[in-house]
């Protein structure tokens, strides 16, 4: 059964347009996917340890008939085609991959937590989620526009495709 899965993209390191343009392109060649949506890309500031570049962030939507176990592990090879190297918490990295949302699903496991946890508190993840999906509704009833109002746009900026 495909389902709709909500992607989330970051890199600080190493062009790191080039390396979400790129990974957008990745997407497509997953296995049993459709590479349905992308947002344009954004630049936000760094959350975590001070003296980080900024961030691009971008978000994308997926058609997959892949588990979402099997999509962490997909989309966490990806991560590592792109040499991220783990260091500390919320660090630099050449790209991140976070599922957002997995259909209408509410998973809780060791691996995966769906909804994605402090989507709710993300305007890097709340303003490109509404741009291609404004009718958004949350597994827990909460609206898009609802969660944007609560979550100010601050200094994100889109940058463009
Ligand atoms: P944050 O989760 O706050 O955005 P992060 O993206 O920097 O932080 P990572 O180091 O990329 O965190 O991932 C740590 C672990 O989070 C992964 O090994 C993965 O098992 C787990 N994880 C839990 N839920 C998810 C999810 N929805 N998407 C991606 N990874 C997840
Ligand atoms: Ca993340
Ligand atoms: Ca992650």
């Amino acid at each position: 059964m495909s389902r709709l899965a909500f992607i989330g993209l970051g890199s600080n390191l190493d062009d790191p347009a080039h390396q979400v343009r790129t990974a957008l392109d990745e997407l497509k060649s997953l296995p049993d996917t459709t590479l349905t949506a992308t947002s344009r890309l954004y630049r936000s500031d760094p959350v975590g340890p001070p003296g980080q570049p900024d961030y691009i962030n971008a978000v994308a939507l997926l058609h997959t008939g892949l588990e979402a176990e099997a999509l962490l592990d997909a989309l966490q090879a990806l991560e590592a085609e792109h040499q991220r190297v783990r260091g500390e918490r919320w660090g630099p990295r050449t790209l991140d991959l976070d599922i957002l949302l997995y259909g209408n699903r509410v998973i809780s496991t060791p691996r995966l937590t769906v909804p994605h946890s402090h989507l709710d508190q993300r305007s890097f993840v709340l303003y490109p989620l509404r741009e291609i999906a404004p009718q958004l509704v949350l597994p827990d009833g909460r609206s898009i526009d609802a969660l944007c109002a609560r979550c100010p746009m601050g200094t994100l900026e889109p940058i463009g495709v």
